[in-house]
């Protein structure tokens, strides 16, 4: 998979496709300086190419570390705040399947997808999901599975999971999602209002949950519903 990836970086946007792996390892080691220290996290920054996943206008910003505009009013995530969130996932013992609540424009997704055996992901706006699909069709990842629905719900079908990465805001912890984690499963999910939210890693021993902060951050609000 690593080889088709890099194969592929250079499909789209051709002028910088080119300097695309070189521009990623300075991404990388401004990432390392910031504390991520797991290397198979940093690997996976290191093989997604950031710049497939957004507009060619916004393309030349894909390595700076900052969100930025993928349509709908919606942002690709930090690529810090993924490498942050799949890093807390990880810390606890390895990855089968992962449940993302939030597809955007798939690239927490096709991180998580280096690290972890299946992802699921989650989005409400279909014309979102679609593009993160084509993405992620022409990178050749193919373990992971879409649905268009409120992630609210989760996705129980294919519950219970190793991990549940959520992207998107809410102002409480969804109960479904909590009873859609495995034993021993953790939970990353920013929680609070409009502005600012707390990051927080809730795990599961048998019936209990338990809570860790692990930073302040600003998500997208997640929304109930799907369009
Ligand atoms: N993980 C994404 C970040 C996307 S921004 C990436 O790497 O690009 C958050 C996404 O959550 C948006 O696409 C938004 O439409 C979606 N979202 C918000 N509320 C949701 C809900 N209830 N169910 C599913 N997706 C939701």
């Amino acid at each position: 998979m690593a080889d088709g990836m890099k194969d592929h970086s250079n499909l789209r946007h051709s002028g910088i496709g080119m300097t695309s792996l070189r521009t990623r390892r300075r991404l990388v080691q401004r990432l390392r300086d910031q504390g991520i220290h797991d290397e198979r996290v940093l690997d996976a920054i290191e093989q997604v190419p950031r710049h497939i996943f957004l507009d060619e206008a916004l393309a030349s910003r894909a390595y700076e570390d900052t969100s930025l505009p993928i349509g709908y009013n919606q942002t690709i995530s930090q690529p810090y705040v993924v490498a942050k969130m799949t890093e807390a996932l990880l810390a606890q013992g390895p990855l089968g399947k992962v449940l993302e609540i939030g597809t955007g424009s798939g690239y927490q997704a096709a991180v998580a997808a280096v690290v972890a055996r299946e992802v699921y992901t989650v989005e409400r706006i279909r014309p979102l999901m679609n593009r993160a699909m084509s993405t992620l069709f022409e990178l050749r990842i193919r373990n992971v599975h879409f649905r268009h629905a409120d992630g609210g719900d989760g996705w129980p079908a294919h519950a219970p999971y190793d991990a549940i990465l959520v992207t998107a805001a809410p102002a409480d912890i969804p109960e479904a999602l909590l009873a859609q984690l495995a034993p021993g499963g953790r939970m990353v999910i920013p929680v609070g209002n409009e502005r600012t939210q707390e990051l927080l890693r809730i795990t599961r021993n048998d019936s209990e949950f338990s809570r860790e902060h692990i930073e302040l951050v600003t998500f997208v609000p997640m929304i109930p519903g799907a369009t």
